[in-house]
């Protein structure tokens, strides 16, 4: 706990102001929300001509044209976090988050023998909020780090969002680079002197040793819907309503569709929805810290496999209905750990999931709430730390919804090396911070 203490030296940064906004984890349910905005949208249109040509579509291939359509998809041409957009997330409600976030990474680092180089990887960055965070924490430590070759990589489809990921971390006080046909769309440099690149897909991250970041990340991915019916599983479609023009509706396949290869066998719930490019992404995360070491912390709402309909949409900090307006409004479903666990294949070591409160707790957040009040006598930042802090850890806020889980090689639990003689000592691993009380060395 002495590092929390040694840095609250810094300068208090500006609060963000949090409390009119909502953030995204907070309902679940799907379709019964009122349609007040029943616009033809571009998007909607391109998906009425899209399903009378092929027909209806799943709802992973809905949530994938509306969110990421390079062309008209919500993520790709606006900033739609915080008061003035669709919802709010953590690293935006409080500089606190991202602090514990980055000791986090230096933690791991430490543990695994302090490598003389690592990248570290966010995917989904947002506005460059939660990194810039961290790196205020990396730079306070610069004496532990100063001969660590650090290294900024992320992996982000917006374009409107890069530019608000390079414009937080450069303060454009050094000119970008760009290059929109390349792997690497764009490069830059942070104002502490980082080199920061940017990708459109993880597979294109130079596999080297890397800590991996995924914030409010896997729910944006698009997910199957399954209903089970007296005929067996059927998959949930988006079709065009008969009765209204312009207009979608839900439907069930009448027939099995592909995707129920990822249902279990022994599923007992009567609806589910299921994710395979989040699989994807955590075989990809697992293959690369088994071969190169490293590890990955994947924060989120979610559920451990037990909850059934959890397709929402948000809208100007309201639940929008999933159908209306597609491309003006957030998709989101919750994150299910239990797959996230079961696609890492036993290639890596997983802890949790466990809960925000928890998680934040063991980092130490009540004694940085501390030092940070204890350094300003302003009313009103000292309320709007106390405020940020009740809506990170308040159970009934977001303290029990977003989970965390990490991803460490198997080495990082057991030692560091399976080969040695057992009749040889070998130095015994310190626990993971934040899934045990944190213990800086
Ligand atoms: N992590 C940030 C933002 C969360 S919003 C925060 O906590 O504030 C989701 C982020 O994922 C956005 O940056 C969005 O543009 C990005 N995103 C959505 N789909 C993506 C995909 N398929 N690949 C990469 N990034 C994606």
């Amino acid at each position: 706990m002495n590092f929390l203490a040694a840095a609250g030296v810094r300068r208090l940064c500006a609060m963000r102001a949090v409390l009119p906004c909502l953030w995204r984890g907070k309902y679940f349910s799907s379709g019964n929300e009122p349609a007040e905005n029943n616009t033809v949208t571009p998007m909607l249109r391109h998906l009425i001509y899209k399903i009378k040509s092929t027909g209806p579509i799943t709802v992973a291939e809905y949530m994938k044209e509306v969110l990421t359509n390079p062309a008209k998809g919500y993520y790709m041409n606006r900033d739609m976090l915080g008061e003035e957009g669709d919802f709010i997330t953590s690293p935006e409600i409080s500089q606190m988050f991202g602090e514990l976030l980055g000791i986090w990474f230096i933690s791991e680092w430490i543990a695994a023998g302090k490598n003389a180089a690592f990248q570290l990887v966010e995917l989904g960055p947002g506005k460059g909020t939660l990194l810039g965070d961290i790196l205020r924490v990396f730079s306070q430590l610069g004496s532990l780090l100063k001969n660590c070759d650090i290294s900024l990589h992320l992996v982000e489809v917006s374009q409107k969002l890069s530019e608000i990921q390079a414009l937080t971390l450069t303060e454009e006080k050094v000119p970008l680079e760009r290059n929109a046909e390349s792997p690497v769309y764009m490069k830059a440099v942070t104002k502490s002197g980082i080199p920061v690149s940017w990708y459109r897909d993880l597979q294109d991250v130079p596999k080297e040793y890397s800590f991996y970041l995924a914030h409010e990340f896997f729910d944006v991915l698009p997910v199957h819907k399954f209903q089970k019916t007296p005929h067996g599983w059927r998959e949930v479609l988006v079709d065009i309503d008969p009765q209204v023009s312009d207009k979608l509706r839900f439907v069930l396949a009448p027939c099995a569709t592909p995707a129920e290869a990822f249902i279990q066998n022994d599923e007992t719930r009567d609806h589910v929805e299921v994710c395979p490019e989040a699989g994807v992404v955590i075989q990809e995360l697992s293959q690369r810290i088994s071969l190169t070491g490293g590890a990955a912390l994947i924060a989120d709402y979610g559920h451990d496999g037990t909850k059934t309909d959890t397709f929402r949409g948000f809208c100007g900090h309201r639940l929008h209905d999933v159908l209306t307006a597609p491309g003006t409004a957030d998709l989101t479903a919750d994150v299910d750990f239990s797959y996230l666990r079961r696609m890492s294949q036993g290639k890596v070591a997983s802890l949790g999931p466990i809960e925000q409160q928890t998680f934040l707790r063991n980092m130490g957040i009540d004694v940085r709430l501390k030092i940070l009040l204890d350094k300003t006598d302003d009313p009103s930042l000292r309320q709007q730390l106390l405020q940020g802090y009740n809506m990170l850890m308040n159970p009934m806020k977001m303290g029990e919804r977003f989970n965390f889980l990490a991803l460490v090689p198997h080495q990082r639990l057991h030692g560091r090396n399976h080969q040695t003689n057992a009749r040889q000592s070998k130095p015994s691993p310190s626990p993971v911070a934040g899934f045990g009380e944190l213990a800086w060395q």
